[in-house]
């Protein structure tokens, strides 16, 4: 039995081969990356946001203060509201 599923790769809106990682609703995703402030040590002095103090480090970052998300991004920019469309909904 080969029943193996596929890797299929598309060009992004950049021209870039990005993995199919999936559908939602769907439209077509691949996973994208963004390296932002930790939010388990974020500091929050209230004095606007990103304030000057940064994260310090926890152990959910391993002391770094930063995090990588990843999240879903559609192949094409105008599908991005459809892709995202279930999940603003759902309650
Ligand atoms: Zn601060
Ligand atoms: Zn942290």
């Amino acid at each position: 039995m080969s029943n193996k599923p596929k890797r299929r790769f598309r060009r992004n809106e950049d021209g870039r081969l990005r993995l199919v990682a999936g559908t939602m609703n769907g439209v077509e995703y691949y996973v994208g990356a963004y390296t932002g402030e930790c939010s388990g040590c974020a500091c929050d002095c209230g004095d606007g946001y990103p304030c000057s103090h940064g994260a310090g480090g926890c152990d959910e970052c391993g002391y770094t203060g930063k995090r990588v998300r990843h999240f879903p991004v559609a192949f094409d920019p105008s599908e991005t509201e459809r892709m995202h469309a279930m999940e603003r909904s759902a309650p």
